[in-house]
């Protein structure tokens, strides 16, 4: 699944050739995404410039002149900036075609992503509004960490993975805050102190930035935007290890599920 890290590639990676473009036509050749995609959207796009492209949690903005356009890659979703004429395959759902003589291609086969304009502020879209502070802002430190992780008998990982409390940190990302922290992952999240909530808020936005240097670890569905399938991988501690020794002490690495989702750790570690 396309994670923080890997839609600001995406965001990266698409900017150059958007930036400035006039979108000579948007076409919806699927509306059947997470959310149906309104009908009225291709003649609103039609003839405005794409100023910039910025990101919110793991939402792409498209700043028009008018507003914006909204795209979440869902679970499998990717972007890419293809010549114009160039033919669908199975799964490419929106096309947004541009003055360049190329286009943006969404291609996404669970449709599990989604298109949307707003004409409004971002920040007060439905989808948007809610959502924590970005966790590579000076905003988010270990003061705010502590704050929202206070009071609350969910398991700290959970709560990491929330995104009413933290944006954009998915399920490897937060296996790997958690080793790198040395936070166990089932702990209640009001047991976290001011000092281990300050060593998980940089944990945090170190992993994300490692995985964005590294241009997003490698996932199955993921292209890049120049085409080129695939990423480095980043080095992960404990995501995907189980019954492997830590990189660091050599205990074997423990898995259980959490929330439905796999969870990795090292007891010797984490605390
Ligand atoms: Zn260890």
């Amino acid at each position: 699944m396309p994670e923080l890290p890997e839609v600001e590639t995406t965001r990266r990676g698409i900017e150059p050739h958007v930036t400035g473009r006039v979108i000579s036509r948007l076409t919806v050749h699927d509306p059947r995404l997470r959310w149906r995609v309104d009908a009225k959207l291709a003649d609103w796009a039609r003839g405005q410039h794409i100023r910039a492209v910025q990101r919110r949690g793991k939402y792409l903005l498209l700043q028009l002149d008018q507003g914006h356009l909204l795209v979440h890659l869902g679970m499998s979703g990717s972007l890419r900036v293809l010549p114009l004429r160039t033919a669908r395959e199975a799964h490419d759902h929106f096309d947004i075609e541009m003055d360049s003589g190329w286009l943006l291609r969404f291609n996404d086969p669970r449709r599990f992503g989604s298109l949307h304009h707003w004409q409004g502020d971002p920040a007060e879209h439905s989808l948007l509004k809610n959502l924590a502070p970005e966790p590579l802002d000076e905003a988010f430190d270990g003061a705010y960490l502590h704050r929202v992780l206070r009071g609350r008998r969910i398991a700290v990982k959970l709560a990491i993975m929330n995104s009413h409390l933290v944006v954009g940190v998915g399920n490897i990302y937060a296996s790997e805050s958690l080793f790198r922290a040395g936070i166990r992952p089932g702990r209640a999240a009001r047991s976290v102190t001011r000092a281990q909530a300050a060593a998980l808020a940089a944990a945090i936005k170190a992993v994300l930035g490692d995985a964005i240097e590294a241009g997003g670890t490698t996932l199955r569905n993921y292209m890049g935007a120049d085409g080129k399938p695939g990423y480095f991988k980043q080095k992960l501690y404990v995501y995907d290890r189980a019954g492997e020794p830590c990189l660091v002490c050599g205990t074997l690495i423990k898995q259980r599920v959490m929330g439905q989702r796999a969870t990795y750790w090292c007891a010797s570690c984490q605390k």
